[in-house]
């Protein structure tokens, strides 16, 4: 990053965004009022929900985009599923672990984050926990 990118009078627009999506968790510039704000037990709770918020809408995003037919549902056959709490995502081809090793993002919002900023590759679908099991068990039977 360019130092001139770090006083709010020249930083990019796109900057600005990210600093504001960010401000609970990024590095902020101005510490002073951040650290004033960070003893303000509401604006923390409200920056949590927040973040907890966006954490819930990049998962739902994600899963849609992966899931049955382009819906919020799992994969798996006839399985009605919609319950974004009950979804998860699923290497098709079995590669998690490797994904995970070579990835170092390789679970949960970093994942999501990871997939959206890379297109959505293929490689993942989105199954319900209980077919997620199913799957495993079915594959760990075959090649035993
Ligand atoms: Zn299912």
């Amino acid at each position: 990053m360019r130092k001139d990118s770090r006083t709010k009078e020249t930083e990019t627009p796109r900057r600005r965004a990210y600093r504001h999506a960010h401000l609970f968790t990024a590095r902020i510039h101005d510490h002073a009022v951040y650290a004033r704000k960070k003893k303000n037990p509401d604006w923390v709770q409200h920056r949590k929900e927040l973040a907890d918020q966006e954490r819930l809408n990049l998962k739902i995003e994600v899963l849609t985009r992966y899931g049955g037919a382009g819906s919020l549902q799992c994969c798996w056959g006839e399985c009605l599923v919609q319950d974004v709490d009950m979804l998860t995502l699923d290497h098709t081809f079995n590669n998690g672990a490797r994904d995970r090793r070579e990835n170092k993002c390789g679970c949960g919002s970093m994942l999501y984050r990871r997939l959206r900023r890379m297109g959505y590759p293929d490689g993942f679908q989105t199954l319900c926990g209980s077919h997620q099991m199913k799957k495993k068990i079915m594959f760990e039977r075959e090649n035993v």
